[in-house]
């Protein structure tokens, strides 16, 4: 994770949605996410602790959204946090990112401004 990443100054989308996935990602089923991080909610999947109540915030969330965050459990875990990515970061629009942004009072991502080249230059 580089400096750049948006991401470090942000965190919303770790406090605002439930970040649910199957149990089998937790370490006592054979995966890598800390079981006494997860709750029970329903009987194959867990959230993470935090996100399955009101108001939401992953307990493995350090800093303050908007300013500056880590995740204390960043190679620990789960898909649905692995799966979810910035707006742009890797040239795609993700409309669930500024919604979580939206909610913490954030501007939405806008896309990097390519510099325009003349067809001269291409040539
Ligand atoms: S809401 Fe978007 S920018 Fe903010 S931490 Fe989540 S993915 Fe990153
Ligand atoms: S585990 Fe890390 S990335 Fe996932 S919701 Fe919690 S703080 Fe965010």
């Amino acid at each position: 994770m580089s400096d750049s990443n948006p991401c470090l100054s942000c965190g919303a989308c770790c406090a605002h949605f439930r970040v649910s996935f199957f149990w089998g990602e937790c370490q006592s089923a054979g995966g890598v996410v800390p079981d006494d991080q997860v709750v029970l909610i329903t009987p194959h999947r867990v959230a993470m602790r935090g996100t399955e109540q009101k108001p939401v915030r992953c307990t493995a969330l350090l800093g303050e959204v908007g300013q500056g965050v880590r995740c204390t459990l960043y190679e620990q875990r789960s898909s649905t946090c692995r799966e979810f990515e910035a707006s742009w970061v890797n040239g795609e629009h993700n409309p669930h990112c500024d919604a979580a942004r939206s909610a913490h009072g954030l501007p939405p991502l806008m896309p990097p401004v390519l510099p325009s080249v003349s067809p001269e230059r291409v040539a």
